[in-house]
């Protein structure tokens, strides 16, 4: 399911007008690739219409689906129960039913997770995250879960950072910290992981740079940028450059989609395969 103004929601979420769904066309490049008779549809549902789409999917034996803004809340009063970081967060975009109950998961934050995996343990990490919307919830209460240690999120609006910050303290085993976004931030030392979870670097504005002391930035830190278009950010750039081992945006688009297809239909679905979808839908 999509949200109401579909082509506005598209154009927020990767930057620029596209005709396609990449998440539609990524799936559905699995699907093909694994010899599933399956398909993943793109479906504009007006919010006054959520609880009979909801009851419809049932109906009609879908095995699930993803849901965007403006359903990821509104949508929890239509389902059976929650995962864990979904229940924390309290946003789901991914639905799985299975013997007559929806149950609601966020499968973003596990997207990133795994992507982290590839690269290191997030377990006992001191974790540096600009940014308090959906998206730095999302990857900061899995990253809590997954075993983080400490995290700082550095934030422009004070009172959403430190929203995300009370919900952290309140609710997962994660010490976090707020840090007012003002001038170039230093990261401090001993920084395991550093996330780019705002939106600063999606197309158009692929000129725009993170405010961040450029010295306090070393190459033994892993560097994650949550912009999939393009996924060459100047972040992503800066920090190969400094020997950063380096997550870009299509990473966690990717392990999002696999962690979907897995609840849906069981299988282990191949990245390289759904990664080279989005290359070319981005291209
Ligand atoms: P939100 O609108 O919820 O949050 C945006 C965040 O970015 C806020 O913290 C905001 O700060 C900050 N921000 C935006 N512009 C600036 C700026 N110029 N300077 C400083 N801070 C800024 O968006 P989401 O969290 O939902 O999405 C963020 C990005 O994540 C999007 O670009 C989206 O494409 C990407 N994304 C990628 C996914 C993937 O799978 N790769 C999945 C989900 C999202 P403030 O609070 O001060 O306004």
């Amino acid at each position: 399911m999509a949200a109401l103004n579909f082509k506005q929601e598209l154009t927020a979420a990767f930057g620029q007008p596209i005709s396609e769904n990449p998440t539609q066309v990524m799936v559905e490049a699995a699907y093909r690739h694994h010899g599933l008779d399956w398909r993943y549809l793109t479906i504009e549902v007006a919010p006054e219409g959520l609880a009979a789409a909801v009851a419809g999917a049932k109906a009609m034996g879908f095995r699930g689906f993803n849901c965007t803004i403006p359903h990821k809340v509104s949508v929890i009063d239509h389902l059976d129960g929650l995962g864990e970081s979904a229940e924390v967060m309290g946003a789901v975009n991914c639905v799985v039913i299975e013997d007559g109950k929806l149950i609601g998961q966020n499968t973003d934050g596990k997207g990133f997770v795994s992507s982290l995996r590839e690269l290191c343990d997030p377990a006992g990490q001191r974790v540096v995250i600009f940014g308090a919307g959906g998206a730095a919830r999302a990857i900061s209460v899995e990253l809590a879960l997954a075993g983080a240690s400490h995290i700082t999120i550095v934030n422009r609006s004070v009172e959403r950072g430190e929203g995300l910050v009370d919900l952290l303290n309140d609710r997962v085993p994660a010490e976090a910290t707020f840090a007012a976004w003002e001038g170039d931030y230093v990261i401090p030392a001993g920084a395991g992981v550093v996330i780019n979870a705002t939106s600063i670097g999606l197309f158009p504005d692929v000129d725009a740079r993170l405010a961040i002391d450029m010295d306090s930035l070393t190459g033994d830190m892993v560097v994650a940028d949550v912009i999939p278009n393009p996924p060459l950010t100047n972040l992503v750039k800066d920090a190969r450059a400094k020997g950063c081992p380096v997550i870009d945006g299509l990473g966690m688009l990717v392990n999002q989609g696999v962690i979907g297809i897995k609840y849906w239909t069981g299988v282990d679905a191949d990245p390289t395969v759904m990664r080279q979808a989005l290359e070319d839908v981005f291209a």
